[in-house]
């Protein structure tokens, strides 16, 4: 089931950037894993995954130490401080920094390692309550103060939309996203690159491909629905 699932994934990718004109070379796929068990992991890597999603510092770590050690995991949910020391150099990208407290705390323990730690700046795109993330308004700031913290590097920006059936209702929050990375690029501050456009789900990533992706994070289609119970 996995490999049909990946399969039409990879080719719904490959369509959508045919029909917007774009090479899906420029498209990262994460396959979030989130309350999969390790051997589902496995199976996923064995069909070629290398890049896979968490959105919990205790099972990103627990997870990592049982599984290849060529597997890059990229941390996706929200973030607290006090668990930065346990993600700065497992996870290749945290795509969830949402406030300078954030980005500070791991700047210093990136030093603290000798690193440089790659991350997303996290927006809250739609002005949903209920939602993590910068508002779009406080994101131009919050890049000036990133030439402060030279252990981290920000490499672009993350959005989590709405959940709704309509995914074409997703394509005015994209929209705007990609409009913001285009307007910080343009600044040029020091440790400030908008390469990655993390954006799209299993409900909306065709979408998001067309308004500019270039990171999807893809759980359910892939691996199918998740039982929290
Ligand atoms: C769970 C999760 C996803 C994947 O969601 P699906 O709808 O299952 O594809 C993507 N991004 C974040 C931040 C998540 O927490």
């Amino acid at each position: 089931m996995l490999k049909k699932n990946f399969d039409e994934v990879k080719r719904r990718i490959q369509a959508a950037c045919q029909g917007c004109g774009r090479n899906e070379d420029e498209i990262t796929l994460v396959a979030v894993s989130k309350t999969k068990p390790v051997e589902t992991l496995l199976e996923a890597y064995n069909l070629g995954a290398r890049i896979f999603g968490e959105n919990k510092v205790q099972e990103l770590v627990d997870k990592a130490s049982l599984l290849p050690t060529d597997i890059r995991w990229h941390m996706i949910g929200h973030l607290q401080t006090n668990k930065v020391k346990y993600i700065v150099g497992k996870a290749k990208l945290i795509h969830s920094v949402d406030t300078l407290r954030l980005a500070e705390a791991i700047d210093k323990e990136a030093l603290k390692k000798g690193i440089i730690a790659d991350i997303l700046a996290e927006v809250n795109v739609s002005g949903e309550e209920n939602k993590f993330g910068l508002s779009v308004g406080e994101v131009p700031a919050f890049m000036e103060r990133m030439q402060r913290f030279p252990h981290l590097r920000v490499k672009g920006l993350m959005t989590v939309a709405p959940y709704t059936k309509k995914p074409e209702e997703n394509r005015q929050y994209f929209r705007r996203l990609r409009q913001l990375a285009v307007d910080i690029g343009r600044k040029k501050a020091d440790n400030v690159k908008m390469d990655i456009l993390s954006m799209g789900m299993t409900g909306d990533y065709q979408i998001a491909i067309e308004e500019g992706a270039t990171m999807l994070r893809v759980g359910t289609a892939l691996f199918g629905e998740r039982d929290y119970a």
